[in-house]
């Protein structure tokens, strides 16, 4: 793995984290691409709100992140983001469309040379293959909120996924001081997602069928099995956008249940703002 340049498309909740994780870490050059100067703009912020977790968390010196910072640019113009890129990591909305027309841009501008890499949750990237243009140097590679402690890196293979660049991703991914999990098929949800998905839909359902509150909800997952978070705390931490963008793909194919509970997220806490951890608010206030 020789790779320097790295690109990391979508400045969100995990694309500001792997950005900012491969800078640290690995100590590559980093482009990061989104669609406006705004949307660059919030991404300057979300970095700059991750330094206090790095020193709390990993006694991250005020010298190392800043020099980290530095590693970091920012383009809006997709062929300028990609133009030197070794490895483009792929973290823009869960929504199949708008991946799709990503990928088939990206295909047209990248060098030859380039690595694409989803973080998608729930898509698989034989989805995305075709739209690629290059299907052999396409796979998935999956973090976990909190990138900086909660280290896991699912490196997880499409059908056509050359061998050689699945090797690697897999040593990128140590590179910037992750835990690399290989899966050599392809499954919906990856490893974590098939524990955990179930587990918040789950929750979100009793939810919504008025059985409990959150609080209690959380208060019986921790008690009872000892897990340090409940089901509405996890989705505080992932962002109440993404639950929404799961629960409203599911209510496309018809399921009443999924369209109630896009609504509740919708109506009770996203146009209230409130869509999680890092608002301040979602399910509880921080
Ligand atoms: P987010 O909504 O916080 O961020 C998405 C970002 O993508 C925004 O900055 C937005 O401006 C940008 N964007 C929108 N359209 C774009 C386009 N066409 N090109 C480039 N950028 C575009 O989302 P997120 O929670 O960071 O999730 C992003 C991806 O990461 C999803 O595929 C999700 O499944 C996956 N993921 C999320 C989590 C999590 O805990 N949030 C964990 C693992 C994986």
């Amino acid at each position: 793995m020789n790779y320097k340049n790295i690109t990391v498309a979508g400045s969100g909740v995990l694309g500001s984290q792997i950005a900012f994780q491969t800078a640290y870490k690995g100590k590559f050059n980093v482009v990061i691409y989104d669609i406006n100067d705004e949307a660059l703009e919030r991404a300057k912020d979300r970095i700059l709100n991750l330094k206090p977790y790095y020193k709390e968390d990993l006694g991250a010196s005020d010298e190392d992140l800043n020099d980290a910072y530095n590693r970091l640019s920012f383009h809006s113009d997709l062929a300028k983001a990609v133009a030197n890129a070794d490895l483009v990591i792929e973290a823009i909305p869960e929504v199949v469309n708008i991946k799709t027309n990503f990928y088939n841009q990206l295909g047209k501008v990248a060098p030859e040379k380039t690595i694409f890499a989803t973080n998608s949750s729930t898509l698989l990237p034989s989805q995305f293959a075709e739209a690629t243009g290059r299907p052999e140097k396409f796979l998935a590679l999956h973090f976990a909120n909190e990138i900086w402690k909660n280290n896991t890196a699912e490196v997880m293979k499409h059908p056509g996924t050359a061998e050689e660049v699945f090797n690697e991703v897999i040593e990128f991914a140590k590179a910037i001081g992750m835990v690399a999990l290989p899966l050599h098929k392809e499954q919906p949800g990856y490893i974590l997602n098939s524990l955990l998905v179930p587990l918040l839909e789950a929750g979100q359902g009793l939810l919504l069928n008025d059985v409990a509150d959150p609080e209690t909800i959380d208060k019986t997952w921790m008690i009872a099995t000892g897990a340090p978070l409940g089901p509405f705390a996890i989705l505080d931490v992932v962002g109440i956008t993404t639950a929404y963008n799961i629960a409203n793909a599911k209510a496309q194919t018809g399921d009443p249940h999924f369209k109630k509970l896009a609504s509740l997220l919708k109506t009770e806490y996203i146009d209230k703002g409130k869509t999680g951890r890092a608002a301040g608010e979602g399910f509880y206030k921080y």
